[in-house]
């Protein structure tokens, strides 16, 4: 399985996470950032649990995140 962290409150909506992994992130219309799909809030942190075939694109969400408030880790 692999777990997503996002640190919503920074993102600045460049796009790119949702380019890259577009099963596991939208954007969000009405503040213009990124959302995990299904993602669950723990304090300011987004948690998604999913499946190891959303690794690879999320380990490159998570590399080309320019403020790096991705985290992508299998477990
Ligand atoms: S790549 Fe990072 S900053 Fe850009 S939209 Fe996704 S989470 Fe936000």
């Amino acid at each position: 399985m692999v777990r997503v962290i996002h640190q919503r409150e920074k993102c600045i909506g460049c796009n790119y996470c949702v380019e890259v992994s577009p099963a596991t992130w939208r954007m969000d219309d009405k503040d213009g950032k990124a959302s995990l799909i299904g993602g669950k809030q723990k304090k300011e942190f987004f948690i998604l649990i999913t499946t190891d075939d959303n690794l690879d694109t999320n380990i490159e969400a998570m590399d080309l995140c320019p403020v790096k408030i991705i985290k992508t880790e299998k477990f």
